[in-house]
């Protein structure tokens, strides 16, 4: 059935889950596409990861992890040969200053490790709440929200929120998934924004969640 115009948070969680039933089917290996060996390396892969693909970076992090093994050289790093080697993944010299500059607050605040806590996550250059969270989820086992472009996208499609802003969007999203889903409902709007709901051509027609998405719903049954 199509989302009633006053759906009641009641309505919207149920919904939710059904949602991600059914994408839990489609897409049962829904997970991090980053490929990585230690929570340093997750870290420098998810910036990496910022308008690039899992692939590409993929690509680019065996010879990286291998030059820079740990949190120590990369804060020692020649800042021009990073560029270099992580040149490909685009925005290479904001991406190199970040990591930089992230695995030198590591060296000097929490003795080169990744620190288990969200608040001092994102106290380190050029880590946000996105970064954060995967960390905090892939490492730890924590859950948390990811909001990364298809999240947001699709959240909106699927009528959880209206906001533009990701951190507005974290919390709408946190009212209406289970907790225990947070981060199985991150990787299976990724899954299904890079798979089915692209931005540029959604294919409602084929999707198997259109009834349960005002969206696509509008699109294929007006
Ligand atoms: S119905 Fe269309 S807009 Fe909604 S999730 Fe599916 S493809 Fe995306």
């Amino acid at each position: 059935m199509p989302p009633r115009k006053r759906e009641s948070l009641k309505e919207r969680r149920q919904r939710v889950k059904n949602v991600i039933l059914v994408l839990s089917r489609i897409y049962p290996l829904a997970t991090c596409g980053l490929v990585y060996h230690n929570s340093l390396e997750l870290l420098v892969a998810v910036i990496l990861s910022a308008q690039c693909t899992d692939v590409r970076v993929n690509q680019v992090t065996p010879a990286l992890f291998t030059l820079y093994p740990d949190a120590r050289a990369f804060a020692q790093a020649s800042r021009g040969e990073l560029e270099e080697v992580i040149r490909s993944t685009g925005f290479f010299r904001n991406k190199a200053k970040n990591i930089q500059l992230c695995c030198q607050q590591l060296m000097t605040r929490h003795d080169g490790r990744i620190p288990p806590s969200l608040t001092e996550l994102v106290k380190l250059p050029g880590i946000g709440r996105k970064t954060a969270n995967v960390v905090l989820g892939e490492i730890y086992g924590l859950q948390g929200v990811v909001v990364d472009t298809h999240v947001k996208r699709l959240s909106c499609l699927l009528g959880l929120t209206k906001s533009e802003d990701p951190v507005k969007i974290e919390q709408h999203l946190m009212k209406v998934v289970p907790e225990k889903a947070w981060n199985l409902f991150s990787h299976l709007l990724i899954y299904h924004g890079r798979n089915l709901c692209p931005a540029r051509r959604p294919g409602c027609e084929v999707c198997p969640v259109v009834r349960l998405c005002p969206a696509g719903h509008k699109k294929v049954f007006s």
